[in-house]
């Protein structure tokens, strides 16, 4: 073989004979132990799966770049901001929450809508969904929640007894069970949904100024619904039906994009709004605060390589950067641990190495060894390994710090229902979908509680009648219609 660059070898670079033969003792007889080759693929085999996510495992992602229309500069410094027609590189992925990562693509559920910002002050990531609201309001509800949507421990089934159990006696939920039950719970495509930040941010200007802030993406390819049965039917044809339909698109160059916008809060408005506007089950009413045209967002190039670019990809809201901050929401509070705690977990601990997560800027930090570590020491000089150091070591920039937040109170477990109206909100959205848009609705809430326990709907109908009469006595009417 002439061309050396072509050689199949092993891992540690030596050519390889024969791919095709184990080594045996005579053409029938047992392979050698020091078949070295055979016992690496069969090694390297036993290890192709990495753990899956444990929520979201199943997702689609491309990546694709921001591009900044409308001037933002007064509310933030972020550099991703810092001038109209700045564009920055980006890599989404979307998914869906309960699905194992060989489920159908096109079942209802939420969808998750996680981007990675490559921003010259280091990485931002938005972690959101294609909702503006969540089904908790406190993160120590998370687990409980994510176990009734995964398998029944003896059944190894999912339950709709133990969705409809939990949501009965969690009514913060039903903002996100409406949206979940109506034509935004089963979009044809990724392409054709909105994304949402979900949490309250904050942005912080030149001045050292902060609001908080809501993220909207409105999708410029419109919205589009598959009925229960029409679901059925494409899953039926294709499992993959998200992952063929994004590749596909930007494969053909019809590149999908989104409207970026923000919702703009003060803090002096956050002392008075009825709702607490920290609370993951509420929206921000867009009549009370407008929508702000920031950009657009647009995919356009599939990843070469799905498990090294879209399966190794790993957002965390603890990413952020100057300018863009957190806020006190609960949620998004337990997610700045939880979810670089599961990369940790799931890739390891420099998963922030992998090429797809790394930041295109300068990274310095004093962290040292770890599991496959070959990056070697980050901090600006031989003899820094520890700081402070007067050994020209990389330090800390005060220049970015946030500005203080105020903060008081008594410590307690304070009940997150009192005083929170959990009812407004679902009610406003079922006002303003059409009767053909509300039979629907009705009749897959009905179907998802098919073979519940009566007394588990009673109780789930007893709260849908506070969001609307109207609401509950559909679901009713439709569960007689389903026998
Ligand atoms: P608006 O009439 O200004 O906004 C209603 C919003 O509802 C629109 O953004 C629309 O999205 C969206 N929408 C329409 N159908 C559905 C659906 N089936 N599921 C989820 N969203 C849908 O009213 P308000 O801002 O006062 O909000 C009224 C209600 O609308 C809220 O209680 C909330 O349930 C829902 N909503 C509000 C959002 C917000 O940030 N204010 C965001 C999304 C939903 P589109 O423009 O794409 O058609």
């Amino acid at each position: 073989m002439s061309d050396k660059t072509k050689r199949l070898t092993t891992t540690a670079g030596a050519p390889i004979a024969d791919n095709q033969n184990s080594l045996t003792s005579g053409p029938r007889g047992p392979i050698l132990m020091q078949d070295y080759q055979l016992l690496e693929k069969l090694a390297h085999q036993n290890r192709e799966r990495i753990p899956e996510r444990v929520v979201h495992a199943k997702g689609w992602g491309a990546h694709g770049t921001l591009t900044v229309t409308n001037d933002i500069t007064k509310y933030t410094k972020a550099k991703v901001f810092s001038e109209v027609g700045k564009q920055t590189p980006m890599i989404c992925r979307f998914s869906t929450v309960a699905g194992e990562a060989g489920a159908a693509d096109n079942e209802r559920d939420v969808r998750g809508f996680a981007l990675k910002f490559y921003t010259e002050e280091g990485n931002w990531d938005l972690v959101g969904n294609n909702t503006p609201v969540f089904f908790i309001r406190d993160p120590y509800k998370f687990p409980d929640f994510i176990h009734t949507q995964k398998r029944h421990p003896r059944t190894n089934l999912r339950s709709a007894t133990a969705m409809w159990d939990y949501w009965s006696q969690s009514p913060e939920a039903l903002h996100q069970v409406t949206i979940l039950m109506s034509d935004r719970g089963c979009p044809r495509s990724p392409t054709e949904m909105n994304g949402y930040g979900s949490h309250t941010f904050s942005m912080i200007n030149d001045d050292g100024a902060r609001v908080w802030v809501k993220f909207h993406f409105k999708t410029q390819q419109g919205h589009t619904f598959y009925t229960d049965a029409e679901s059925g039917e494409k899953i039926g044809q294709t499992r993959e039906g998200f992952q063929e339909d994004l590749f596909g698109r930007i494969e053909a160059g019809k590149f999908p994009k989104w409207d970026v916008k923000i919702q703009v809060m003060t803090e002096d408005e956050a002392e008075k709004t009825p709702y607490n506007p920290f609370d993951l089950t509420k929206v921000w009413p867009h009549g009370d605060f407008p929508l702000i045209d920031v950009g657009v967002l647009e995919l356009n190039r599939n990843a070469d390589n799905y498990f090294a670019e879209i399966e190794n990809c790993a957002y965390s809201p603890s990413n952020i950067v100057p300018g863009v901050g957190f806020s006190p929401d609960k949620v998004l509070q337990a997610r700045i641990f939880s979810y670089a705690d599961a990369h940790r977990y799931r890739l390891g601990t420099h998963y922030e190495q992998l090429p797809v997560n790394q930041p295109k800027c300068p990274m310095n930090h004093y962290h040292k060894d770890g599991t496959m570590n070959h990056m070697g020491q980050l901090t600006g000089a031989t003899d820094a390994y520890y700081e402070p150091n007067t050994m020209g070591g990389v330090v800390q920039s005060s220049d970015v710090a946030d500005p203080p937040l105020g903060i008081c109170g008594d410590v307690d477990r304070f009940n997150h229902r009192d005083g929170n109206d959990d009812y407004g909100q679902p009610r406003a959205l079922h006002d303003l979908m059409n009767a053909d848009q509300q039979g629907r609705l009705y009749a897959n809430t009905a179907r998802s509680m098919v073979g519940v326990p009566d007394a588990i709907i009673d109780l789930a109908l007893s709260h849908y009648a506070k969001i609307s009469q109207q609401y509950a006595d559909g679901i009713r009417s439709a569960l007689k219609g389903m026998g």
